[in-house]
């Protein structure tokens, strides 16, 4: 990885966090309806307000002229735009020239069979990919109207085409449970690295949230009753701690930002559809990078970029509390992307 020059253009927010991770929302639609994620019945974004492919290509090019080393594109769905391989290809060309270290895709994988060759071809070498259980029955409720055989396909085609595979699995008290340690064999199995993620109260859902919330702390002591789990010092920036599980050789990752907070070493921040940059996932401040592109080009976006990291709070303030139903966020985590 090439070491992070700071110059007077990089992204140091108020608190002295260099940001060096950017995350593209390409869609806040999908072809699921994953329930803790989204209700059954969404309003999303008029197809008018989404950033054209040129656009979010050229935003993408002013964060790495401003120091940005990795972008992931995530959604909604990235891949239900089917101009998503297209976009790839374009922010893709900044790995070759030695501008970008990583470009990275989060999938639900129903659309991976189809693009898994085309996302290898473009410079993409790791996809994370959120399964939840591979219990038919349970995928399909989780989903609502998933097929796990389609995401297991999607998958199993990330794997032939070369591509490192991250098993998302957010942790659902009741629903997947007692999957965990079988997902943490199969993914030993199968060469991948499993994450599993805290719910977070992001948009109002159909179920409550709090039936389902399942602190990690409690599943990592279980894990390490059959488990050695060593330590890995490895950080990316976000909530994410890691560890290695010894006796299967698979990398464990937790998500905790209820259980924890680690929000000081935090280096990214993420772009919508619609071209709003979010400093924070737990904060609703945005700016409007669409705009700025559109009336003042590049001059203007850099002037809110500086603007952006004076408003980047210190950390996010998202806790589940037992007698609140609301969300603490309105928004859900499919406008950003997680
Ligand atoms: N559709 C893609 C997918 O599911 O991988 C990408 C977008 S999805 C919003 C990104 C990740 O956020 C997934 O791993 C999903 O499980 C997770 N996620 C969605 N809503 C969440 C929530 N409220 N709390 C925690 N994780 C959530
Ligand atoms: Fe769609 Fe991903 Fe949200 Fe599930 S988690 S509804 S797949 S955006």
């Amino acid at each position: 990885m090439a070491e992070t020059l700071t110059t007077p253009r990089t992204l140091v927010d108020g608190f002295g966090r260099t940001i060096s991770y950017l995350r593209i929302s390409v869609t806040d639609r999908c072809d699921l309806r994953c329930r803790y994620c989204m209700a059954e019945n969404m309003t999303f974004l008029p197809r008018s307000e989404v950033l054209s492919l040129e656009e979010t290509s050229e935003l993408a090019d002013i964060f790495i002229e401003r120091g940005v080393r990795k972008i992931r594109l995530t959604g909604g769905e990235p891949l239900v735009r089917s101009d998503a391989p297209k976009l790839v290809r374009m922010i893709g060309r900044h790995l070759v020239g030695g501008g970008l270290d990583e470009l990275t895709i989060t999938t639900n994988a129903t659309r991976l069979a189809r693009y898994a060759d085309e996302l290898a071809d473009a410079g993409i070498r790791r996809v994370n990919v959120s399964l939840d259980s591979r219990d038919p029955e349970t995928f399909r409720y989780v989903t609502r109207w998933g097929e796990l055989e389609k995401t297991l396909q999607g998958i199993e085609a990330a794997k032939c085409a070369g591509l490192s595979v991250k098993i998302n699995m957010v942790a659902l008290k009741g629903l997947n449970d007692a999957e965990i340690v079988p997902m943490l064999r199969w993914c030993g199995d199968e060469g991948f690295d499993l994450t599993l993620i805290e719910t977070m109260p992001l948009g109002q859902i159909d179920d409550d949230r709090h039936n389902r919330y399942l602190p990690l702390d409690r599943v990592k002591e279980k894990l390490a009753d059959r488990f050695t789990l060593i330590p890995l010092t490895e950080r990316t920036g976000g909530p994410a701690r890691y560890w290695k599980v010894a006796e299967l050789g698979a990398k464990l990752g937790l998500i905790t930002p209820l259980t924890n907070n680690f929000c000081a070493g935090c280096n990214r921040v993420r772009i919508t559809a619609s071209g709003k940059i979010y400093m924070c996932l737990g904060h609703d401040d945005h700016l409007d990078l669409k705009t700025a592109l559109r009336t003042g080009g590049r001059a203007a976006v850099d002037d809110l970029l500086d603007r952006a990291m004076v408003l980047k709070p210190e950390r996010h303030n998202f806790e589940i509390l037992p007698d609140d139903t609301a969300p603490a966020i309105e928004r859900h985590m499919s406008v950003t992307g997680g």
